[in-house]
Order: structure tokens, then sequence, then C-alpha cells
């Protein structure tokens, strides 16, 4: 990955929602690489991970991915997730 397209990346990375672990980022050539899987990780959110950025209770947007409660209100998003996996 050269210098500008890892600069990109960051950028787009750092406006959209997803947190990402640094170790599952593909190796990017290009900034048309960065787009589409800012793109591909966005959509996939919104299909099935949406629960663990915003508590739904509290609105909460503290949360990790690892996390199984809200830390605010106690909110058990791990089950929210499997309810929405049905
Ligand atoms: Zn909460």
């Amino acid at each position: 990955m050269t210098d500008e397209v890892s600069e990109y990346f960051h950028r787009q990375y750092e406006k959209s929602k997803v947190r990402v672990v640094p170790g599952h980022w593909p190796k990017f050539k290009s900034k048309k690489q960065v787009d589409l899987w800012i793109k591909l990780i966005n959509s996939m959110v919104d299909d099935c991970f949406t629960q663990y950025l915003e508590c739904p209770r509290c609105k909460n947007e503290d949360i990790r991915e690892e996390q199984n409660y809200c830390q605010i209100c106690g909110f058990n998003l791990k089950e929210r997730n499997k309810e929405r996996g049905k």
C-alpha cells in the first residue's frame, strides 16, 4: 500500500462509522479499492452490526464490537444481535 493510498484509506475510515481490527484490513493497491472496501463494510454494518454502534435504549454511541452489554444502561447487546440474526 503506497503512502498516498494509506492516507486516503485512513481518511475514509475515519469518516465511516465502521471500526475494524487493524489486522483485518486488506492491503489496498488503489483508492478505488479503498472506496469499494469502505462501501462493502458499511453495507455489512447496516445489515447486521448496527446495534453495536449505538445502544438502542440509551443511545450511547461508545459501543465496541466485543462488548456484550452497554456500559451506560446495561442493555444486552448480544441478545439483540441474536434476535436480529433469526
Ligand atoms: Zn445503553
